[in-house]
């Protein structure tokens, strides 16, 4: 790396959603302490997908400086409080996984062991009717602002998305190239990337390198052979067919993941328009087969043919090798089934500049990038694994689902909430502990027992607090306009 004084040369290979947050936050966070280039080819073009995600966006976009009415309006974006689990454990369950906590918890236990003790008495609603986004979200209404203010993600356009973010770091000095990568050129004694060389011959030559190119990973699968832990066995699905389609009505505050036979299909009410993709394992679900079934399960015209995405579950041995740091596809993917991805790359770049080297980077400094990097997206897998375990489903894929050996992190988890209807957030897990409860009871997992003292509290105390805290939420969220409206408003004025 060059000393201080002279701007460091960060190359970002690809222009998909990972490519283009890289370099709005580079451009924007390191100013004249970096000159930023990115190279992407329009003829391979990008996944295309990638169109829901969880809250934690919000704070990265105060980060690249996004007005959130600008945004919303450029990419047709909605707002997000959760999401629909339907068909889960059983044919006809539903459950939302919302962004809010649920009922108040007490220094000692959380509030779903005096929910369960209620649920014993028989004066407890279900689970949900304790959390204010999940009322809202099944109420479709959405607000901002107002005591207590909703928790909320966005849906939006992935294709548009990339354009608004291109935008801001244009506007920030980034150097844009349009090119096809043939080669990467290492240096033969310290093994780094120094150059990426474009079919027409241009060199871009760099000091550190961002690997943005989807599951391609030219930099750091192909160039620097770092290998790739394949967590097959346990995520099986590897298929993906993706549509849009008109809106047949309001856009509902949430994204709808619907269980079917083979895997489970998507649903993403965007303002503009609605995205559809179903997941499959190729194993138990022809493509034909898996064409006509999303064929006859979307509504609303089509606006493009289904997509066939092929994708493989697991992580990069290493996300940071040499001066080469992998950024989502390229360093691992978990299906999109609880949105996470963007928000992957998003934890990743910030990481990124917390341990922003001075000169070359450190060993120090890699090990601990990588070690985060890890433990994230292991956190992340283990929670979609619990999706796909914890069920009564009947078919063959279920079925098997069902009897693999998970992940001894999952299985601990699992078998803690079993026994004492304990849960927990680990340092590194990114699901909060009304995440996991949400999910694991949604999902049926029952618990043998919960915290002895809440059976001291008297029947009537216990009804009175979760009836004031329905009511509470209930004239909070009587007090919302519709999602739908409240959008048309918010992006026009
Ligand atoms: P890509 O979009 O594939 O971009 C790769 C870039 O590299 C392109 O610009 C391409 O042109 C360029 N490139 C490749 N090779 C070369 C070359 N030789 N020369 C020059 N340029 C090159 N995430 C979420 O958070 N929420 C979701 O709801 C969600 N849904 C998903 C659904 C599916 C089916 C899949 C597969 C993923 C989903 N994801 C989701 C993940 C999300 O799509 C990705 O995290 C995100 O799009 C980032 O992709 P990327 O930029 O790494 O790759």
């Amino acid at each position: 790396m060059n000393g201080p004084a002279t701007p460091r040369r960060i190359v970002i290979a690809g222009g998909g959603t990972a490519g283009w947050l890289a370099a709005a936050i580079l451009t924007r966070q390191l100013g004249p302490f970096a000159d930023v280039t990115l190279v992407e080819s329009d003829e391979i073009g990008t996944v295309g997908v990638g169109e829901s995600t969880i809250p934690t966006v919000r704070a990265f976009h105060a980060l690249i400086g996004v007005d959130e009415r600008e945004f919303m309006q450029a990419t047709g974006a909605s707002f997000k409080l959760g999401i629909s689990f339907e068909n889960w454990a059983r044919e006809g369950d539903r459950y939302i996984h919302s962004f809010g906590d649920v009922g108040q918890s007490t220094w000692m236990s959380d509030f779903h062991h005096f929910w369960l003790e209620a649920q014993a008495r028989g004066v407890a609603e279900p689970f949900g009717s304790y959390c204010y986004e999940h009322e809202a979200a099944a109420a479709d209404r959405f607000a901002i602002g107002g005591t207590p203010a909703l928790n909320y993600a966005y849906h939006f356009d992935a294709g548009r998305y990339a354009r608004f973010l291109r935008g801001k770091a244009e506007a920030n000095g980034l150097r844009r190239l349009e090119g096809k990568i043939d080669r990467v050129v290492r240096d033969t004694e310290s093994g780094d990337i120094t150059t990426l060389i474009l079919d027409d011959g241009t060199a871009v030559a760099g000091d550190l390198f961002f690997d943005c190119t989807g599951f391609r990973a030219l930099l750091i699968g192909e160039a620097l052979g770092v290998g790739f832990e394949d967590w097959g066995d346990w995520l099986p699905t590897n298929r993906a067919l993706a549509m849009q389609t008109e809106a047949t009505g309001p856009a509902r505050p949430y994204t709808r993941a619907i269980a079917h036979d083979a895997g489970w299909r998507w649903k993403i009410p965007l303002h503009h328009r609605v995205g559809n993709g179903l997941v499959y394992c190729a194993d138990y679900l022809s493509d034909d087969a898996a064409h006509a079934r999303l064929l006859a399960t979307v509504e609303g015209a089509a606006l493009i043919e289904p997509r066939l995405i092929r994708f493989r579950t697991g992580r990069r041995k290493a996300a940071w090798q040499h001066n080469c740091v992998a950024l989502s596809l390229a360093s691992g993917f978990v299906e999109p089934l609880e949105s996470t991805s963007i928000h992957l790359i998003m934890i990743a770049l910030t990481r990124f500049l917390q341990l922003l080297p001075s000169e070359r980077p450190s060993a120090a400094a890699i090990a601990r990038f990588n070690v985060q990097a890890a433990q994230e997206i292991e956190g992340v897998r283990d929670f979609i694994i619990l999706h796909y375990h914890l069920t009564g489903r009947d078919e063959p894929f279920w079925r098997d689902r069902r009897a693999m050996t998970i992940p001894d992190s999952l299985s601990d988890r699992i078998a803690l909430f079993r026994d004492s209807a304990n849960a927990y957030q680990a340092d590194h897990d990114l699901f909060r502990v009304a995440s996991w409860l949400q999910v694991m009871l949604g999902q049926r997992l029952a618990a043998a027992s919960h915290h002895p003292l809440v059976r001291l509290m008297p029947s009537d105390q216990l009804r009175s607090a979760l009836r004031d805290m329905r009511t509470t939420i209930a004239r909070s969220v009587d007090g919302l306009p519709s999602h739908q409206v409240f959008l048309d408003g918010y992006v026009r004025t």
